[in-house]
């Protein structure tokens, strides 16, 4: 073949020029990731970013209209005009062996100790989708553990993922709920980072970075349809949380969302479950604060504590606060005579003043708190918890579904089958004044019985010995379950009136 000089020189030029390309098409995404990192707040991995290309990218600035969102949304557009759906853009890596086998033994998640720096996609910087398609937003539980304050993180709201971002091909390292189904995937929580929080001190910094260190990649796993009975106050809770966040249309003017909701009623009956069922369906973040650690732990910083909590949930809006045991902080101020503490008392008004500020804004920020003594609590308070709701003993029915739901007929725990004969409405009867916990309680108790009878079997076996007789249950009868009920009292039964006196007073529903 006959090679003439301009032939080779126009395969040299195109040769470079397609190097050129290339060069240029590596800074252009080095460039492009380095803006995205600073626009959504990821300072330190930015500078990082420039550290080890050893390039300056910040001497580069990218053009009007372009960046990687908009990069990644223009590529979505033109596969599914040609393919008719979404390009699938990552996937999960599948898990390594251990740690699913850490998993399926209940070992609880080491917390993680910092907020992970995943990119969130800014909103605000996000041009209109096209194709309908939407992105969820992250979503976080923040959840008191063993410290004062901690983060837990959690799922989009909803059993299953909706249709349209399971298909959307922006869905970043998704992982498995247990217990879920494999097809079920949940979206790993994308928080905004604390680089960009921004209006404050360095003290105050430090104090959100405490807060937000304590973060769990694990949620309480508590459904709506877990809570039995208390169907006016799962209404009312969604009715504050979830409606305002999937239909804002809705709640302007007059309607705007209620900012603060109490929980109030005998021990045990449920209100902590709520609050959990909030972190676990509702797509908001999720702080849940003990108020008596706020008081034991934070003594001197609790005010600060305070107002940093609250910047914080207006940061990561929409957001739920939840102050469990609301009357170790918030009692009614000049009681318990000689006088309060004096950094106590400048933290239940810093708490009023954030309440005040929450409904005079339109951040979605909401406080749900939950108290065993309502009538101890701060009268300026209560004016600011619009909505006040009894969550109260359970009735006859709910008891009957509670003793049929943790002893049905047949229950399988740990290979061991345990059977029941139980007459449920008796029972249900049986246990009136009872809590839910004590109902959970009495059931353990009743199931408790056949298996210690089989404890003598287990130990006079010998170690290593293959003749093992194959383990019987004896079934639970109601009689069985009846004595339980006789040694077992209700915890809460005396206050009854208490409660129905203080709603008669107080209530707002
Ligand atoms: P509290 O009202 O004191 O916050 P919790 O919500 O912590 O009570 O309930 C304690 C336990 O009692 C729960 O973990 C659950 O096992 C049981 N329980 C109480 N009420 C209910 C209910 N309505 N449905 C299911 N379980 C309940």
């Amino acid at each position: 073949m006959e090679l003439s000089y301009q032939s080779i020189k126009t395969a040299n030029q195109a040769r470079e020029a397609e190097e050129m390309r290339t060069e240029s098409r590596r800074r252009n995404l080095l460039i492009l990731i380095f803006h995205h990192l600073m626009e959504a707040g990821y300072m330190d991995a930015a500078s990082a970013l420039e550290q080890d290309t050893n390039v300056a990218l910040r001497r580069f600035e990218v053009c009007d209209n372009i960046d990687l969102d908009t990069v990644l949304m223009e590529y979505e557009s033109y596969y599914f005009i040609k393919f008719q759906r979404y390009p699938k853009l990552t996937k999960k890596r599948p898990e390594p062996v251990e740690s699913r086998h850490a998993r399926s033994c209940g070992k609880k998640r080491v917390p993680c100790t910092g907020v992970q720096p995943l990119p969130r996609i800014n909103s605000s910087h996000r041009p209109p989708s096209r194709g309908g398609v939407k992105k969820t937003e992250p979503k976080m539980v923040v959840k008191d553990a063993s410290r004062a304050v901690g983060i837990l993180l959690q799922e989009n709201g909803g059993r299953s993922t909706p249709p349209e971002s399971t298909e959307f091909g922006l869905n970043v390292s998704p992982i498995i709920r247990n217990g879920a189904g494999e097809g079920q995937m949940k979206k790993e929580p994308l928080l905004k980072p604390l680089s960009a929080f921004i209006g404050m001190n360095s003290e105050m910094r430090d104090l959100a970075a405490v807060i937000s260190r304590d973060i769990y990649v694990q949620d309480p796993a508590v459904r709506w349809d877990d809570i039995i009975g208390l169907q006016a106050a799962k209404r009312l809770v969604k009715e504050a949380v979830v409606y305002p966040i999937k239909y804002p249309q809705l709640f302007t003017g007059i309607l705007s969302p209620w900012k603060g909701l109490l929980l109030y009623g005998p021990p045990g009956t449920g209100k902590t479950l709520l609050a959990k069922a909030v972190a676990t369906e509702c797509n908001t973040t999720f702080f849940n604060i003990s108020a008596s650690s706020i008081v034991s732990k934070w003594r001197g910083d609790s005010e600060k504590l305070v107002r940093v909590l609250f910047e914080l949930a207006r940061y990561h809006a929409p957001s739920t606060i939840f102050l469990d045991e609301l009357e170790s902080v918030m009692s009614q101020r000049g009681t318990g005579g000689g006088g309060e503490h004096e950094g106590s008392r400048r933290m239940k008004t810093e708490l009023l003043v954030q309440m005040d500020g929450l409904a005079r804004s339109d951040d979605l920020v909401f406080v749900l708190a939950a108290s065993n003594l309502p009538w101890e609590l701060d009268h300026a308070m209560l004016r600011r918890l619009e909505k006040r709701i009894l969550v109260g003993l359970p009735s006859g029915p709910a008891r009957q579904a509670m003793v049929s739901h943790w002893l049905p007929p047949l229950s399988c725990t740990g290979g061991v089958e345990l059977r029941t004969e139980l007459a449920y409405e008796t029972l249900a009867q049986a246990m009136e004044g009872y809590s839910g916990s004590d109902i959970r309680l009495v059931c353990k108790e009743a199931a408790m019985r056949p298996v210690r009878k089989i404890f003598d079997a287990l130990e006079s076996h010998q170690q290593g010995s293959c003749n093992m007789p194959v383990i019987h249950l004896e079934t639970v009868a109601t009689e069985d379950f009846l004595e339980v009920i006789a040694h077992t009292k209700p915890s809460a039964r005396n206050l009854t009136d208490k409660y129905t006196a203080w709603e008669t007073e107080y209530e707002s529903v």
